[in-house]
């Protein structure tokens, strides 16, 4: 059965466990660096990307999450975990993975709409995805080789980069299963094929 790990310092961990269960993996708490060991792919979940990059780095994480991801590895970022992932955080100069050739800004939507849902139409999953959006980010910008998934008036929303899959909303926290059924057929067919990430 396919491993899918779940960085679980902080945030909606547990809702991706179930997820990541009913779509016929088996979900693994990762809270280490060892635990990433035998992962097929990785979840890293929502909540504050600011206290989640101090817990990496207490737990001296940075390091072995980017290689990880360079050692052809699907990792998927859903809301915070899209911040961790961003080359470029806008605003800031400092980025934390910055793995995914994307400039992500935090916080996008005001303090008027702190959380809402959307109906979206997601590019390979289909229409009317029900996004939750909690104080979320957006994608401002992508590079060459990023694939916009999904946009929300205007905005970026879901985007894909070779095996690095980021989303704005949170699909943990729907019933509907598709997009979490899309990033486990991307580590279904990266564990069979052995896909590559280009260097
Ligand atoms: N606003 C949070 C951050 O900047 C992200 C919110 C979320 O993950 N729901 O990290």
């Amino acid at each position: 059965m396919l491993k899918i790990g779940i960085l679980a310092l902080q945030g909606a961990v547990r809702e991706h466990a179930v997820s990541v269960k009913r779509c016929g993996a088996e979900a693994v708490l990762v809270k280490s660096a060892e635990d990433l060991g035998q992962l097929d792919g990785l979840i890293l979940p929502g909540g504050e990307s600011t206290t989640m990059r101090r817990l990496i780095d207490t737990y001296n994480m940075l390091k072995p999450l980017k290689q990880f991801a360079m050692h052809d590895k699907p990792v998927f970022g859903t809301c915070a975990g899209l911040i961790l992932l961003a080359r470029t955080i806008s605003g800031s100069d400092t980025s934390h993975l910055g793995i995914m050739d994307v400039v992500v800004e935090r916080n996008s939507y005001g303090r008027q709409v702190n959380s809402f849902e959307a109906s979206l139409n997601i590019k390979d999953i289909g229409r009317s995805f029900p996004g939750v959006f909690i104080r979320a980010p957006h994608i401002s910008e992508v590079s060459e080789g990023v694939e916009v998934l999904c946009e929300h008036e205007g905005r970026i929303v879901m985007a894909r980069q070779n095996l690095l899959l980021a989303c704005a909303f949170h699909p943990e926290l729907t019933p509907d299963q598709r997009v979490m059924a899309y990033f486990v057929k991307m580590v279904r067919e990266a564990a069979a094929t052995g896909a590559k990430i280009p260097k």
